[in-house]
């Protein structure tokens, strides 16, 4: 008899009772209390003593944290597969990915019949179902641009849009006990889930054996299929009856389904809180000790991919040989996951694995294996990079996006821990209540790991300085897998080379902070007429550089647009709640041209920084951007600016304030060196060559680059962000930590291995 060596997961099977309709839910917190994987609930929708299943399946995912929910099993007669297969992919995505669907042909036809349901013979029944998960699988093939057509017998689908991809692979288990729907099982579903108390002695080596048949004719791997089992019993001093007795007894029945008949996950009936409780103390622990005593140390429990999915793996990764340990954070090409997670921001990307991380451990195995292989290596946090290529093709993604914790680690000194995964404006909007901002960006959806290891350039940054500025001790792991911790006392180098280089070093698993007090500030939004644009942006530059150091503001101009003037935006932080000194602050700015719009309002930090969604990344292409710090908007800047924005090779253009606080930093410190520039200057071009090229006739002008916003992998480009003292240093830290250039897809600091994958 098989054993599929799936990892033993445990369930409970608790009855949607009406009266009181909270005790269900109260089994189902309970279930979750007591470390149950999975809770679910019978599905009879003309049964009026029970709730509705869909319904409390959706309030309990919203009552609990961690527990997956599923049907036990949903009514498909009853249930338009399309509308099913959206609530479904609703619920998973509301839910953090806690849904499964277990799927039933139908029975009780008198009712579903009552409810206007259509009675179907058993042959029909399994027909049906199989156009429902047609139906089902094709509304969730979200990465298919083309419109769902099903053209069956009980289940018509004309042109359907698909999508939107689930929070994780929702598998689909089906209750069956004959072999036509055994056979069906074995060709399209993912679970077969029967109930123990209406199977006879060898029924279940029978079906699997059925199910292994069709699913080997379907040229799909058994194990592909988990074999999932109903339980109803109770605990007694004496044996009974099957699950009627002592702990021991109930080992006795269970270790033989688990090793003999390959059932991996056990679900528990019962409405009693001490039976579910003797089962999750006592028989959980054990039966998971005996198993893998039957099936010895070498077994990998990993998730068993099924044939198409194995199709779409990318030369040079061993995806049998990824540790047990990542088996829940990997995502492959072929996983419905995966359109999710493939691009970032501003990059098209195809990894051949993703790897979504939760914990240090799981980074060093992550990382050690990536090693292995022999393909490109990207590291993601927000997925925002631009410089830094945080998606790749073919290659290993590590992606942090999971820790993502911001954490108070002491209110009197204003420390907080933040994980790497974090965006901005979960930052700005944790620390709000504590009247608390941290320096950032302006972009509430760019992630903590990348610019907190670059700089950190935002609206505060002129009175608050840059982000690493705040830096006080950061957990990365190395090349070689270590895990060290950097303060300006312990590993200092490795602390003084993460605050403007760290992308080259390791990555990053937390970053502690020190904090500043904020209150509520001015935010303004300006709009000026620049069709003399030389002369403005000196004037602009002139009121900016010149403005006490509560004004930070940031100046944006496009492409000419045919016909029209040349505008700019000016976008612009107070740090002061007072209207006066809010306006007073603005005033030289309205008077850098002509106003043609204005709003100004006093907001705070976190209000501002929410401007960003929590929709994935759907980025196309590759950017070209440039970057250049300079002191002064000078008149042959200005003129040259000019010049480079009538060619109309540049798309977007910024100038963002800086100096001020960030020059109160000896550029010998951090390194991040060029301090003393008043002054950022972005481009975006589509093309990258035009883009160097209208970029270059400007190089003369510059005092340096932020290196978070160029793309240039010209070796020039390591000169210009790191003077030479700065550079010699980074080289000897960089050849200490990581000699063969792991961290490299990022600004590398040896450019002529940078890969651009
Ligand atoms: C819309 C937008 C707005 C932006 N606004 C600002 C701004 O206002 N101010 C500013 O300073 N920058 C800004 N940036 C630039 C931004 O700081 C960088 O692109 C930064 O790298 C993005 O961080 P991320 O974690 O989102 O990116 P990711 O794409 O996840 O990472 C980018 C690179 O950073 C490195 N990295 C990521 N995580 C880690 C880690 N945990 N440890 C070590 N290295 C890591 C990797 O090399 C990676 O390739 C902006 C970018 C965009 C796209």
């Amino acid at each position: 008899m098989p054993d599929y060596l799936h990892h033993l997961e445990f369930g409970t099977f608790i009855t949607p009772s009406t009266e009181p309709a909270t005790t269900p839910v109260a089994l189902a917190q309970l279930s979750e209390k007591l470390g149950f994987d999975l809770v679910t609930f019978q599905d009879h929708p003309y049964q009026p003593a029970h709730l509705d299943a869909w319904t409390l399946l959706t309030w309990v995912a919203a009552q609990t944290q961690r527990i997956r929910v599923s049907g036990n099993v949903l009514n498909v007669p009853l249930r338009p597969p399309a509308v099913l297969a959206r609530a479904a992919v609703s619920l998973d995505r509301l839910s953090g990915g806690r849904f499964d669907l277990a799927l039933g042909a139908g029975g009780f036809w008198d009712a579903i019949e009552a409810m206007g349901g259509r009675r179907l013979a058993p042959g029909q029944a399994v027909q049906a179902l199989e156009e429902a998960i047609d139906v089902i699988r094709g509304i969730w093939d979200a990465d298919n641009r083309a419109p769902l057509q099903v053209d069956g017998e009980f289940h018509r689908v004309r042109g359907a849009k698909r999508g939107p991809a689930a929070a994780h692979d929702i598998p689909i288990w089906i209750g069956a006990y004959k072999p036509r729907m055994q056979r069906l099982v074995g060709r399209k579903a993912d679970g077969w889930l029967p109930s123990l108390s209406y199977l006879k002695p060898g029924d279940l080596a029978a079906g699997n054996a059925m199910i292994d048949e069709a699913a080997i004719g379907a040229g799909r791997d058994p194990r592909e299929i988990r074999r999932i089992l109903n339980l109803f019993g109770r605990f007694d001093t004496r044996t009974t009856g099957q699950l009627q007795g002592p702990v021991d007894h109930w080992l006795d029945v269970l270790v033989p389904l688990a090793v003999q008949d390959g059932i991996g996950t056990f679900v528990l009936g019962s409405d009693d809180p001490r039976t579910l409780q003797t089962f999750a103390e006592e028989v959980i622990p054990a039966l998971r000790t005996a198993v893998a005593a039957e099936r010895g140390p070498t077994h990998n429990a990993g998730k068993v991919r099924s044939v198409t999915v194995r199709g779409k793996r990318r030369e040079g990764i061993d995806y049998d040989a990824l540790p047990a340990g990542l088996a829940d954070a990997a995502i492959e090409p072929g996983d419905s996951r995966y359109s999710r997670v493939r691009s970032t921001y501003l990059r098209g990307g195809s990894p051949g694995l993703v790897l979504q991380v939760e914990s240090v451990d799981q980074v060093g195995l992550a990382l050690a294996f990536a090693r292995r292989q022999n393909v490109p290596l990207a590291v993601r946090s927000g997925g925002h990079g631009i410089s830094g290529r945080s998606t790749n093709d073919g290659g290993i993604v590590i992606d942090l996006s999971r820790m993502n914790g911001i954490e108070v680690l002491d209110e009197a000194t204003r420390r907080v821990r933040i994980g790497p995964g974090a965006r901005w404006m979960d930052v700005a909007s944790a620390l709000a209540p504590h009247g608390w901002a941290l320096s950032s960006g302006d972009y509430g959806g760019v992630g903590v790991g990348g610019l907190a290891t670059a700089g950190g350039i935002g609206w505060l940054v002129r009175q608050h300085g840059l982000t690493i500025d705040h830096l006080r001790a950061v957990e990365i792991v190395l090349a070689d897998g270590t895990l060290a911790r950097a303060t300006a006392t312990e590993n200092s180098d490795l602390f003084w080379a993460v605050r403007g280089a760290g992308a080259n070093f390791g990555i990053v698993t937390s970053f502690e902070f020190e904090v500043d007090e904020v209150g509520r500030v001015g935010w303004a939004h300006l709009v000026l007429d620049a069709s003399d644009t030389a002369g403005f942006l000196q004037r602009w530059g002139q009121a900016q550089e010149s403005a006490p150091r509560d004004l930070t503001s940031f100046l944006i101009m496009g492409r000419p647009r045919p016909g029209q003037p040349q505008v700019a935006t000016v976008l612009a932080m107070v740090d002061s709640e007072d209207p006066e000194t809010i306006v007073s602050r603005l005033q030289p700015l309205a008077d850098a041209g002509p106003l043609l719009d204005q709003s100004v309002t006093v907001t705070t930090y976190a209000e501002v920084m929410a401007n960003a969604s929590s929709a994935g990344h759907n980025g196309q292409g590759e950017p070209a951007a440039r970057s250049g710090l300079i002191n002064h908007i000078t008149p042959a800047f200005a003129d040259a600016v000019a010049r480079m924005i009538d060619s109309g090779a540049v798309y977007f253009f910024q100038i963002r304030a800086v100096g001020a606080a960030v020059a109160d930093v000896d550029p010998a410190d951090t390194a991040y060196a060029n301090r003393s520039a008043n002054f950022s200057v972005t481009a975006l071009g589509a093309d990258a060559e035009k883009l160097n090229r209208v970029w270059d006739e400007l190089h003369s002008h510059f005092d340096g680059l932020y290196l978070s916003f160029d793309t240039d992998l010209r070796a020039a480009r390591l000169a210009d962000a790191f003077p030479p003292a700065t550079m010699a240093k980074l080289s000897r830290i960089k050849s200490r930590l990581d000699p063969d250039n792991v961290f490299r897809d990022n600004f590398n600091l040896i450019r002529e291995q940078a890969l651009t994958g």
